[in-house]
């Protein structure tokens, strides 16, 4: 696995991820084979898609026309909602669609706690795993009693809990709770999906102006400084190499806890809580 300049964060299962990603969400199929390729081209190593994404076809031929070895890629999938009571069918959907005969990552999409399938999900992922055919597995927006749930029941403990994390919405207990556990948060959403005003707020701007960097690389270095995994989507080259050009300098730590101060516990995604997909 080479990533240049992207730090590896070691999981909870010896397997390394990059800690910057490329992420698919609302991806057309027909932006998203030339999104991967810039992406390729500009150094990431990490993709991120899911089934519920539509777009792993897509993927997979940028893979295969990159001619990257797919040993240099770090690739992640997730599970549909509508799979979990057929985790291993809905894995071996995506396998063929993304052309490949292993995932780096595979993940539970999300707990669903109106419904009862999410353990026998998580316990199908795990039969997955033991079958080298998903290299590291996790889990998405968990909150600590879905994570207490499946560990008692399982005893295997997710490598990764992806979940909606920015500075508006730091989930400061969970990530507590996963850091203890072991298991590393990957935040979606980092940039808060541009639903808020954060790459505007004074605090962003200051540091903006120190480092001579823009607001967006201030954001996505303020998660590195956490030690989050992060997996921005951009379908524009120019933001693609934005992005990646966070491992040139670093914030301090007051202009960290500055950043961390706008927390105000404001989520754009779903709740997990009641999410029902
Ligand atoms: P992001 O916070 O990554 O925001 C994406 C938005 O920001 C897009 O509108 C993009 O537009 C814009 N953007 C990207 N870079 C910049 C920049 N440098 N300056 C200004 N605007 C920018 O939100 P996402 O929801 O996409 O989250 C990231 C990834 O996390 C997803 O793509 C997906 O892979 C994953 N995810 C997982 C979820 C889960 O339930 N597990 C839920 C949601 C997301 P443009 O493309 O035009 O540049």
């Amino acid at each position: 696995m080479v990533e240049k300049n992207i730090p590896m964060i070691e999981l909870n299962d010896g397997n390394k991820i990059p800690q910057l990603g490329l992420g698919t969400f609302l991806m057309s199929q027909d932006e998203c084979e030339d999104a991967v390729l810039n992406a390729f081209e500009t150094g990431y190593r990490h993709i991120d898609t899911a089934t519920v994404y539509d777009n792993e076809k897509q993927v997979g031929l940028a893979l295969s026309k990159s001619g990257l070895k797919r040993g240099d890629i770090f690739l992640t999938t997730k599970l549909a909602n509508s799979d979990q009571t057929d985790p291993h069918g809905g894995f071996q959907r995506s396998l063929d669609k993304l052309g490949v005969d292993y995932v780096d990552l595979y993940l539970l999409h999300w707990p669903l706690p109106k419904r009862s399938s999410a353990l026998g999900a998580w316990k199908g992922i795990i039969e997955i795993a033991e079958s080298g055919a998903a290299k590291s597995i996790g889990v998405c927006n968990f909150e600590i009693e879905h994570l207490e749930m499946i560990i008692s029941e399982t005893g295997v403990v997710p490598s990764v809990n992806q979940i909606e994390l920015h500075p508006e919405h730091q989930r400061s207990e969970l990530v507590a709770y996963c850091r203890e556990k072991g298991i590393a948060t990957q935040s979606w959403g980092p940039l808060a999906q541009m639903k808020s005003n954060l790459l505007e707020k004074p605090e962003i701007l200051e540091a903006a102006a120190v480092y001579n960097k823009t607001p967006a690389q201030i954001v996505l270095r303020w998660h590195i400084e956490h030690g989050h995994i992060i997996i921005p989507k951009t379908v524009n080259t120019s933001r693609m190499k934005e992005n990646f050009e966070i491992f040139d300098f670093s914030l301090s730590q007051k202009e960290v806890s500055t950043i961390d101060s706008l927390e105000s516990g404001t989520n754009y995604g779903p709740d997990p809580r009641n999410y029902d997909g």
